[in-house]
């Protein structure tokens, strides 16, 4: 899709009718010296070239330049605490509702309202108080070997640790957030006792010690080191993308499946962003935001990623639209992040390494 200026102007104009308010309030050299003219700085721990695109887009919209600061999630949050009061950040944004809840214990957001926002973004998909906003999404999902397992076995997460799935299941480790989230959605669902006795379940059940990210665990199951795979779903979309024949040989081989559709719906979890708590350029930093929001640039960001629009009405990437339809899970991200800490104390004790 090419970008034009015109695609974004209706919403440009909105957002800085909306930031104009703001501005009055706010001191006049509010802004911080990364250049001339008013800027917004984001850091961020995602880059894909269309999010250049999207910063341009908005600069010729808004007169306003975004600058980024890119590192891990875990650096920028650090980063921002060593600058303190001082710190140029505006915004933050990362992927994962539990890394978004570390910033937020950390007291790094404030929070925001925003007409624009709270009607664009679903309720489950941002923070209740308005710290932080997701702006994609991912589902995580079940990845079967088509030559082993039928799918009308597959059923539920609370499934894989039926018996039948001994030494077949590949997960990646608990240390990473995405197990995290996951078992801070089957805690809100269950409570921590049957939790932790599922995280043992699962353990038992593991083809191998967990190792390497999402992509490891669906081409192990390719290669027959299992049979389903734990896994997000962009994960899948690159490799039906790839250029590599390995890479089509392992879509090729693989299945996916969207568990839980009979009751509370498949696990998602989003990217987001939340405005700093000293954020020099706070209005238009709620501009930025608010124009990542509206269908244009959803559709962009979401697909630099193979990810799916938060806002609905949106098109969906070829590829993932191919995925199907399915149920998700409605609870609000904010309390994976609430259920970190217990999910870790359970994956530690079950001996999910
Ligand atoms: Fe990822």
């Amino acid at each position: 899709m090419k970008l034009g200026r015109r695609t974004f102007l209706g919403a440009g104009a909105a957002a800085t009718a909306v930031a104009l308010g703001q501005l009055r309030q706010r001191p006049a050299n509010a802004q911080f010296g990364f250049g001339r003219g008013r800027t917004v700085n984001l850091y961020s721990s995602r880059h894909y070239d269309t999010d250049d695109q999207l910063y341009e887009a908005f600069r010729e919209a808004t007169g306003i330049r975004v600058n980024v600061v890119e590192a891990d999630a875990s650096q920028l949050i650090e980063r921002i605490k060593s600058e303190g009061q001082n710190s140029p950040a505006d915004l933050l944004m990362t992927v994962d509702a539990g890394r978004l809840w570390l910033a937020e214990q950390e007291g790094l957001f404030q929070p925001v309202t925003s007409a624009a926002l709270s009607e664009a973004i679903p309720d489950n998909l941002r923070h209740p108080d308005g710290l932080w906003y997701g702006l994609t999404k991912r589902a995580r999902v079940l990845f079967y070997n088509k030559e082993t397992v039928d799918p009308s076995e597959l059923s539920t997460y609370e499934d894989l640790v039926d018996p039948k799935w001994r030494g077949r299941i590949l997960t990646r480790s608990s240390t990473n957030v995405y197990s995290q989230s996951l078992v801070g959605s089957l805690i809100a669902a269950h409570g921590a006792e049957e939790t932790e006795t599922w995280a043992r379940g699962l353990v038992a059940n593991l083809a191998r010690n967990p190792e390497g990210g999402d992509t490891d665990q669906i081409r192990a199951a390719a290669a027959g080191l299992g049979d389903v795979a734990i896994a997000n779903t962009y994960y899948f979309a690159r490799l039906i993308k790839s250029s590599s024949p390995e890479d089509q040989a392992v879509a090729e081989t693989m299945g996916l499946f969207f568990p839980n559709q009979d009751d509370r719906g498949t696990h998602v979890n989003i990217s987001g962003a939340g405005v700093v708590r000293t954020a020099p350029n706070a209005a238009a930093a709620v501009q930025f935001l608010e124009f990542l929001a509206t269908p244009e640039a959803q559709q962009i960001f979401a697909e630099s990623n193979n990810e799916y629009p938060v806002v609905e009405g949106v098109a969906v990437d070829s590829v993932v639209a191919g995925f199907g339809e399915f149920k998700e899970d409605s609870l609000n991200a904010s309390v994976f992040g609430r259920n970190n800490p217990e999910a870790l104390r359970i994956t530690d004790r079950a001996g999910w390494l």
